[in-house]
């Protein structure tokens, strides 16, 4: 073993120079939508290359033609883009079958692979004609940017198959013909990789081919430590993008998934990640997806849009079936959009506030129990006396001056000599119908003068039956 391993060190091809260009590239294979894992690396790529200078490719492995799917394809670019994740070179694999021809043709002239005619192993009835790497059984070592050196015996792999057919290259084959011609310097990949990499080295070798820098990342982790996958929920970028998370706090949130900038900062810009990116910082076990971080991350997120994007995001979100109330406009959507926006963390939530009925009332006139009116044992004629009063004294404000602290300088005093609780929450529940909703200033601000003192003067009325 010892001499083996003395052995390997005169074999072992330098990495590549670091004063080379930096090459990454993201190589996702389209059969499925694009995942929060495949996503998250995507990033560490593109970070690492934009820091660097370098360029981005992005390879489309789709050379297992019956789990490929163009569909998936499509959604795997549009994701990337939705989450600005450019890319500067694109390739597809199922493209490139002369590439990886021309190579198998010339490592058999150098007798590095051979034909081999054997049985099929899908139908041993059949005989075929594979190609194999001539593997010297050697140990392979090679120093990983996150897990540092590791080596494997690669006897066990024997002179292992390379391609089925002269046209039609294993996926080993493809990743490293690619990498070699497409001059990648840096293979940034999840860690479910690492054992495969040690029959990349010896075809790259074989390829007489420089090696490139590996670091495979850890994996993306469910809270129960398992493989993130469907039972654990979204795992699709575009699941998050249909619930209406923005990309710009998925963006951060995964950057922060498994790497950490050495300070407590925790919102970033792309480009502020950019800047902060480095690869010595990733940890070194998995990363585990907690839903309720992204929903944090989210929720800053939406607290900083620019209000007109904010209102254009909520419009969009708003089920049809409030935009349909009676007292709906865009006039009262605006005033109400910063309330809704301190409620919610992703713009789903939405959906949970309409069937909770939490935000009907904004948009008609909500139903009034006389019961749930009054505040503790105040008497209906005296509730009824308070809603009165404040209708007169709200309507003494001219329409164009009725706002919220206008409506409070006029009630505030009547409200301390009577008794706040027994003013204000009559006048509150008058205008929402709820036991629970933002204050009655807040509230009559929205409704403007005319319907603030419709609602009271209704209120009024069902009391006094
Ligand atoms: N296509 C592979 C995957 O989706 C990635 C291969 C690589 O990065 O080398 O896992």
């Amino acid at each position: 073993m010892k001499l083996l391993e003395e052995l390997e060190q005169l074999f072992v091809t330098p990495a590549l120079a670091t004063n080379r260009k930096v090459v990454v590239r993201t190589a996702p294979s389209p059969t499925g939508n694009l995942h929060i894992g495949t996503a998250r690396l995507a990033l560490f790529n593109y970070l690492f290359a934009r820091k660097h200078g370098g360029k981005i490719i992005l390879r489309i492995e789709d050379t297992d033609t019956t789990r490929s799917k163009k569909e998936f394809e499509d959604d795997i670019l549009e994701s990337l883009r939705w989450l600005s994740l450019s890319h500067d070179e694109f390739y597809r694999q199922s493209e490139r079958g002369s590439v990886y021809q021309k190579h198998l043709l010339r490592l058999i002239k150098e007798k590095k692979a051979y034909l081999s005619r054997e049985p099929s192993q899908s139908n041993p009835a059949v005989e075929i004609e594979v190609v194999r790497l001539r593997n010297q059984n050697r140990i392979i070592s090679f120093e990983d940017e996150i897990r540092g050196t590791i080596s494997f015996d690669t006897m066990e792999l024997g002179d292992f198959v390379i391609a089925r057919s002269l046209s039609d290259a294993l996926y080993h084959f493809a990743v490293v013909v690619d990498d070699v011609e497409m001059g990648v310097t840096h293979v940034i990949r999840g860690d479910d990789h690492i054992s495969n990499t040690p029959r990349h080295i010896l075809i790259q070798e074989a390829l007489g081919a420089p090696r490139p820098v590996y670091a495979h990342i850890p994996l993306v982790l469910a809270p129960d430590h398992s493989k993130l996958s469907k039972r654990h929920g979204a795992t699709a970028i575009r699941e998050y993008r249909e619930q209406g998370f923005l990309p710009e706090a998925l963006i951060n949130y995964l950057a922060l998934l498994g790497w950490n900038p050495g300070t407590t900062q925790e919102l970033f810009t792309l480009s502020e990640l950019i800047k902060e990116f480095d690869l010595s910082q990733v940890h070194k076990s998995g990363a585990i997806f907690d839903i309720e971080k992204l929903r944090w991350f989210n929720r800053e997120y939406l607290r900083r849009l620019p209000p007109a994007e904010a209102l254009a995001l909520i419009g969009n979100a708003l089920p049809e079936a409030i935009k349909a109330l009676p007292h709906f406009s865009e006039e009262r959507l605006q005033k109400v959009a910063p309330l809704l926006i301190e409620r919610i963390a992703v713009f789903s939530d939405i959906a949970k506030l309409v069937k909770e009925e939490e935000l009907q009332y904004f948009f008609e006139r909500p139903a009034v129990a006389p019961e749930d009116l009054a505040w503790k044992d105040t008497n209906a004629a005296t509730i009824a006396e308070h809603l009165q009063y404040l209708c007169e004294k709200l309507g003494d404000i001219p329409e164009k001056m009725f706002t919220q602290d206008t409506v409070r300088e006029a009630i505030f005093g009547y409200a301390t000599e009577k008794g706040r609780g027994a003013v204000l929450w009559p006048m509150r529940y008058a205008l929402s119908g709820k036991k629970q909703s933002p204050d009655p200033f807040v509230l009559s601000g929205i409704f403007g003068k005319e319907e603030t003192i419709a609602r009271l003067t209704a209120a009024s009325a069902t009391i006094a039956k």
